[in-house]
């Protein structure tokens, strides 16, 4: 189920697109719409748009959380942080070989300097009760820390040296003979594959083997605070894989409520279905219910009071707390009646319930009006489920494409 269909409709493919669909779309569309081949506004915008798409899509944490909560889901803290369309492209089109450049002299592949590793998004499922009651989560976490044993080196001192092959560039240019014309292009070194630095392997670091890097597990420790919302994210700013050259990005945990046997919420409301028997509708009574911490709450029906079905009323400051300030929303009890079962009543009761109950009303049929007598069948539920949904079952199969479209817009 996507949530928002943006960002795949920016890039022109289908919600279930491949990896490889989405490289070949933005590859299509960047080179078409690029500042340098189509110098027009709408282009630009059109460029940056696409690439945009195209950095959350292909990054597979950022794609589940916006197929799930949309934009939204990757709005603040961090999502600013994205690259820029130029550097994309240019990292795109440099990574693959033979591409950069291909504009001439655009000056994108010369970025230097130290890069930041990529947010690492975690959806975090939450129930209800915590949500209501504030927790601190413990969760570990996999990622990647300079070497300890070499601090980032990869070797013993001096054992590291610039690869020759590229001149430290960790990026050859090559040559390539194709029919008359000599193709050149640029292709990541396979001396040093890309390292720029050779380690001879006795000098290797034990520890990382050469890498500089190794895995950490690490435990954070979450703070839930009461009245959190569904969607809504907790950012550990820099714990996201480091490195010697590398500014670590932030580890995001993204709220997921669980869905709740007895309550659903809306905001800071919480909504209760109540079924009371057709007594304690009529006459009064007590019903139970159980709260989202220790207590039960205990609700008096007056006696002659007389709830109707579907009827809905409120129990203040019984809801869930407002984020922050802590103020407690309302509670919402829908209340459904259960009847008394078929045939509950004998000659006597109903004799009983004629004196009590309320008259019928006068019959509204006309008095000069023709009138039929008709027979009423009883249908199980089966037949009575068909009756209001349609034969739907036969359909299901049919139509799998018609179903999507549903999901999509909802
Ligand atoms: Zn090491
Ligand atoms: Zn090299």
């Amino acid at each position: 189920m996507v949530k928002d269909m943006k960002y795949y409709q920016s890039l022109g493919v289908e919600a279930d697109a491949t990896e490889a669909q989405l490289k070949k779309a933005y590859r299509l569309n960047a080179l078409k719409y690029h500042p340098d081949k189509n110098p027009s506004p709408e282009a630009a915008e059109k460029f940056k748009e696409l690439s945009h798409a195209y950095e959350i899509l292909s990054d597979p944490q950022k794609r589940q959380v916006y197929d799930q909560y949309g934009e939204e889901g990757l709005s603040g803290a961090g999502a600013d942080m994205g690259m820029s369309a130029e550097d994309l492209f240019s990292q795109f089109f440099g990574g693959m070989g033979g591409m950069g450049g291909m504009f001439g002299g655009g000056g994108s592949m010369q970025q230097q300097g130290p890069k930041r590793s990529r947010d690492i998004v975690h959806v975090h499922k939450v129930s209800l009760e915590d949500l209501y009651k504030g927790k601190t989560s413990k969760l570990a976490l996999q990622k990647t820390v300079v070497c300890g044993k070499c601090n980032g080196i990869g070797g013993k001192e001096g054992s590291v040296t610039k690869c020759k092959g590229c001149g430290g560039a960790g990026m050859k240019t090559m040559m390539r003979q194709m029919g008359p014309m000599i193709q050149r292009f640029q292709t990541v070194c396979p001396d040093c594959n890309g390292e720029k630095e050779i380690i001879k392997e006795k000098d290797k670091c034990k520890a990382c083997q050469g890498k500089k890097t190794v895995f950490e597990r690490k435990v954070i420790h979450v703070p839930v605070d009461k009245g959190m919302k569904d969607g809504q994210r907790i950012t550990f700013q820099g714990e996201g894989d480091a490195g010697p050259d590398i500014i670590p990005g932030d580890v995001i945990f993204v709220i997921e409520q669980k869905p709740h046997a007895r309550f659903q919420r809306k905001d800071d409301n919480l909504f209760y279905k109540a079924e009371i028997d057709l007594l304690t509708a009529l006459a009064g009574g007590t019903i139970a219910i159980e709260h989202l911490d220790e207590r039960w709450l205990q609700v008096q029906i007056l006696p002659g009071e007389v709830i109707s079905p579907g009827e809905l009323k409120i129990v203040r400051g019984q809801g869930m707390p407002s984020y922050r300030h802590h103020d407690y929303g309302d509670m919402f009890i829908q209340f459904e009646i259960k009847f008394p079962p078929k045939h509950f009543a004998d000659e006597d009761v109903i004799l009983k319930l004629n004196e009590i109950l309320p008259p019928r009303p006068a019959s509204e049929i006309p008095a000069d009006a023709m009138v039929d007598d008709v027979n009423v069948e009883e249908l199980d539920a089966q037949a009575q489920a068909r009756a209001v949904n349609g034969p739907m079952d036969e359909d299901d199969d049919e139509h799998p494409g018609h179903e999507r479209v549903q999901c999509a817009s909802q």
